[in-house]
């Protein structure tokens, strides 16, 4: 199949009220071409300098979504186009994010990264950090970012009932937060593997790489 009947056979079965971001990491201009061609405009990268290589090469009106963990030093080069971050995990990095979208006079949208898998390795936020951030002083004074939802991925097993038990949790810290930041109302769950579980358990936003542009050389 190609990349455009992928897609278009992957949007035909999500209802109107979730967003697809097309993961594209490690995947040519062309074949993000293909997916824009079909009429797709939101891309996902986990990497700043292939995300601002992209940006920098493909058509303007592509949204642009960081999936992965950002390294505070790096915020500044996405800054002036990224539409928005997944990846949040600490209020120093969402202080950085602020500084570097006032330089350019924006509004970043961004996703505070939630803690719900087994791994030591997955990024994120326990639930206390996440009320200690927007608790803190420092977040009340941050103009030029809005935190418009959370971001989790599950543990990496084909155990079912691990996922759904992870997806349930992000979904119960994602409806207690809608009660107290006005700007929330996406939940970033799901990948290629696990979307359908995370779409029952109350995903607003996939994320879907390989199920659209094919397997990767490399696992990140
Ligand atoms: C790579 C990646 C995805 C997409 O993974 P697939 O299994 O290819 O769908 C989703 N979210 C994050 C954070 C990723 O790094």
């Amino acid at each position: 199949m190609s990349i455009a009947t992928k897609l278009q056979t992957i949007k035909k079965s999500l209802a109107d009220n979730i967003t697809l971001v097309a993961v594209s990491k490690t995947k040519p201009n062309e074949d993000i071409l293909k997916a824009y061609k079909a009429g797709h405009k939101i891309f996902g990268e986990n990497k700043i300098q292939e995300l601002v290589q992209k940006w920098e090469a493909l058509p303007k009106d592509i949204q642009w979504h960081m999936i992965g963990h950002v390294q505070r030093n790096k915020v500044k080069y996405m800054a002036e186009f990224v539409s928005m971050i997944h990846g949040v995990d600490s209020l120093k990095l969402l202080m950085e994010i602020n500084k570097q979208a006032k330089k350019h006079n924006r509004k970043i949208n961004c996703l505070l990264q939630i803690h719900i898998a087994n791994e030591d390795t997955k990024f994120g936020l326990e639930e206390s950090e996440l009320y200690a951030i927007i608790n803190s002083e420092e977040f009340k004074q941050l103009e030029n970012i809005k935190i418009v939802g959370l971001m989790g991925m599950a543990t990496f097993t084909s155990d079912e009932v691990q996922i759904r038990k992870e997806f349930k949790h992000l979904k119960r810290v994602f409806d207690h937060l809608k009660k107290l930041l006005a700007d929330v109302s996406i939940l970033s769950m799901g990948m290629s593997s696990d979307f359908s579980i995370a779409i029952e358990e109350g995903s607003t936003m996939v994320r879907i790489g390989s199920s659209i542009f094919g397997s990767r050389n490399y696992s990140t």
